[in-house]
């Protein structure tokens, strides 16, 4: 039987620790199903990435769902959140 993990995993990825929204099927990150993965949570390190803010727009080549990420640093998604499949990225340097 699969423990329920603590709250500490809700809104995370179960494999890469990244946050995953509540209507997310898959990690955009590494593209684990959402209950899914082996995250180990002493072996995760937490990695600030400092930089211009970018814009990252995200497009699936599967299903056609687009968001746009505003983060410091680029945005390493690499899976759509919806169906799992691949996805495009535009990185745009907002300076
Ligand atoms: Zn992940
Ligand atoms: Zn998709």
């Amino acid at each position: 039987m699969r423990k329920r993990l603590s709250s500490d995993y809700e809104g995370r990825c179960g494999q890469c620790h990244k946050p995953m929204s509540s209507e997310d099927n898959f990690c955009r990150y590494c593209g684990t199903p959402r209950g899914g993965g082996d995250f180990k949570p002493y072996e995760n390190s937490n990695v600030c990435v400092y930089g211009p803010p970018i814009a990252t727009t995200h497009t699936c080549t599967r299903c056609g769902l687009s968001w746009t990420v505003n983060t410091l640093g680029s945005d390493d998604a690499q899976f759509c959140p919806k169906c799992g499949g691949g996805i495009t990225s535009k990185y745009k340097e907002r300076w």
